[in-house]
């Protein structure tokens, strides 16, 4: 596999392909408020593992690869954004 062909959901580490599932050590969890959001998408554009999702009417996120970091929540020009901790997700 050339490193142009690469799913999005793969890391190239060194030779070797690596899942970038997220594992059960995310302490905290980005919730959109639905009613904030305003799909500017600048979210989208800074989350570092590109798991936000386009919805309808906002964006949310793929709790399957988000790794908690807030970025997404600092950078959101709406404040939509809040981080909880998982025990609250
Ligand atoms: S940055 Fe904020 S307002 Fe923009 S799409 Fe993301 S959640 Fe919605
Ligand atoms: S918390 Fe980090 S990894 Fe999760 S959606 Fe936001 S920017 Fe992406």
């Amino acid at each position: 596999m050339s490193l142009r062909n690469v799913p999005d959901n793969m890391c190239p580490i060194a030779t070797e392909y690596t899942t970038m599932l997220t594992g059960d050590w995310r302490a905290l969890r980005p919730i959109v408020d639905r009613d904030r959001c305003v799909k500017c998408a600048t979210c989208w554009l800074y989350c570092p593992v590109q798991c936000v999702v386009e919805k309808a009417a906002w964006f949310d996120f793929n709790y399957d690869y988000c790794k908690g970091c807030g970025i997404c929540a600092e950078e959101c020009p709406h404040r939509a954004i809040k981080m909880v901790e998982e025990a609250e997700g």
